[in-house]
């Protein structure tokens, strides 16, 4: 449904992503791991398009020059040079490292603005959706983002991302700083929201032991380039991968 080929994006003259070529399956988990700087954030930035706007700033104040080369193509249609804004009404959420709450609002608000582009009945099922996955949010309407701790707040962004009515959700580093029961509810959560809803998920981590087990397919990231890509069981049964993410 998500095809990446030949990307390549470069930050000036330094290679972030080196001719990546990655499938996503329609409504099927798709795993990105790979250490800190391998590239996740970058190519996150660059499905959803946010890239193109980075590109545009820097461009406007004289700075850094952004180059991204190769295609991405979503249900067929070649997206790359898209405006994130079209791409999220295509269907592309991106839910960003670091959650990106709004502090200042409360978390029924968080969810709300994350629906400005559903409908009022959409909106109203989504809504109901998120606290059935999320029954801790419930007692936490009325708080504001900033008061949430870091497993709340990752909810909570999830939750405002499928208010967004996603058909393909991208989750940049969700475990990010979480406790280990709090990686095993989210990636639990992750897994039983792509089941209920088919909803194609591209989740990237550095730390690859809560997910491996939850993606159909994934790859490895090193450098920006991918230099192993596998199901579940191949991954999680390659020495390489032991070694290197689950410290065997
Ligand atoms: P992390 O786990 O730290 O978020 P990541 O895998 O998401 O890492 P990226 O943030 O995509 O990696 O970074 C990939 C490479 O691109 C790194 O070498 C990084 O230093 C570089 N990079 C990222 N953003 C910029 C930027 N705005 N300008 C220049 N270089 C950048």
């Amino acid at each position: 449904m998500l095809e990446i080929k030949n990307l390549m994006v470069f930050y000036e003259n330094a290679i972030a992503i080196n001719n990546i070529n990655i499938k996503c399956q329609g409504e099927k988990v798709t795993g990105i791991f790979g250490a800190n700087s391998a590239g996740k954030s970058t190519l996150m930035y660059t499905i959803s398009g946010i890239i193109l706007d980075v590109k545009k700033k820097e461009e406007m104040k004289g700075g850094e020059r952004i180059t991204v080369l190769g295609n991405i193509t979503f249900e067929g249609m070649d997206i790359t040079f898209m405006k994130p804004s079209e791409r999220a009404k295509k269907g592309i959420v991106l839910c960003p490292e670091r959650r990106r709450i709004f502090a200042e609002s409360s978390t029924l608000e968080n969810l709300k603005i994350g629906g400005y582009l559903a409908t009022k009945a959409q909106a109203k099922k989504t809504l109901e959706y998120v606290f059935t996955i999320f029954p801790a949010l419930i007692n936490l309407k009325r708080r504001e983002g900033g008061f949430l701790s870091g497993g709340e707040q990752q909810m909570l962004a999830i939750g405002r991302a499928l208010m967004a009515q996603p058909k393909m959700l991208l989750l940049d580093e969700p475990l990010l700083g979480l406790s280990p029961l709090m990686e095993a509810m989210l990636a639990r959560a992750i897994r039983d929201i792509n089941r209920q809803t088919g909803i194609t998920t591209l989740i990237s981590e550095q730390y690859a032991r809560p997910i491996l087990p939850i993606i159909h397919h994934g790859y490895i990231l090193e450098n920006g380039g991918a230099v192993l890509e596998g199901n579940s069981r191949e991954l999680m049964e390659n020495p390489d991968v032991k070694s290197a993410y689950f410290g065997l």
